[in-house]
């Protein structure tokens, strides 16, 4: 029964094919005869039409030249119209990505706000792409403000000696490297690149008074940041400098902060 009506369906469909390819034929003998008798006008071919190679392999009535060309026009009308649609469809999904991303920064920077140090460095080690996600969101906040601290640490290592050893703590992708003149050593949980050393700043692998210059530039993350800045004054030279940027919010109390550094054994130069 199920074979039957197999053979049924196919059978009517092959009649289908036939009488398709008897009207090609037709139309493709009309075309020659035209041509032939030179009933085909000079508007005929001049006007716009679907040559085959624009449209698919299976000849349609629109194949057939046409003065007036209304057939094409409704036809690229659609077009059209399925092409803004595809548009609009792509911008949604580009805002659905870039509200997915941005959320992703917001968590991850949540994270390494409210984990200790230890915490963040695994949740990078087992999530490698995380440090990516987490620079590309990054970016783009700092794009969005006036200033990046950044530029501002590039200007002032800019008016020191070239030959001064720098380390900047939580480097991410190594802007103050790449741009300052002095001899920075960048850390950060994850080596973005060759000139970066992957560590937990908290344990800096680098021996006691080496650097004239530490920075940290929004990088004081972490619930046991007070070690960041314990191994700040460990591996600075004596009259060493600290430089740091961070957000105003960081600090509840500015003046609590100023006394912690004092406790390590900062003194305390401008703020
Ligand atoms: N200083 C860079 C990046 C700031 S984003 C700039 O201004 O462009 C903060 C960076 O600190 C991130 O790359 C993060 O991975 C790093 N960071 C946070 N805690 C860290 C830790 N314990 N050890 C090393 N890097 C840390």
């Amino acid at each position: 029964m199920n074979s039957n009506a197999g053979g049924l369906y196919k059978k009517s469909f092959n009649k289908n094919k036939i009488r398709k390819r008897k009207r090609d034929n037709d139309v493709k003998e009309k075309m020659r005869d035209r041509e032939k008798n030179g009933s085909w006008r000079e508007s005929d071919r001049n006007s716009p039409r679907i040559s085959r190679s624009d449209c698919d392999s299976t000849p349609t009535r629109s194949t057939t030249p046409r003065s007036s060309g209304g057939g094409l026009t409704s036809r690229k009308a659609i077009d059209i119209h399925f092409i803004k649609r595809k548009l609009k469809l792509l911008e949604y999904q580009q805002k659905m990505l870039k509200n997915l991303s941005k959320g992703k920064f917001r968590w991850i920077n949540e994270k390494l706000y409210s984990s200790s140090s230890s915490s963040a460095l695994e949740l990078f080690q087992n999530n490698p792409l995380l440090f990516d996600e987490y620079h590309q969101g990054f970016r783009s906040a700092v794009n969005s403000w006036p200033v990046n601290p950044a530029d501002i640490l590039i200007d002032y290592l800019k008016g020191k000696p070239k030959e001064w050893i720098v380390a900047d703590l939580g480097c991410g992708e190594g802007k103050i490297a790449q741009e300052a003149p002095n001899k920075v050593l960048s850390f950060d949980l994850v080596a973005n690149n060759h000139m970066i050393i992957a560590c937990d700043i908290a344990k800096l692998p680098i021996p006691n008074c080496l650097f004239d210059i530490v920075i940290f530039c929004l990088s004081l993350m972490g619930t046991n940041y007070v070690d960041f800045l314990k191994e700040a004054y460990r591996t600075l030279k004596p009259k060493g400098e600290l430089k740091i940027a961070e957000v105003v919010s960081r600090f509840s109390d500015i003046d609590a902060f100023i006394k912690v550094l004092a406790e390590i054994g900062f003194k305390f130069v401008e703020k």
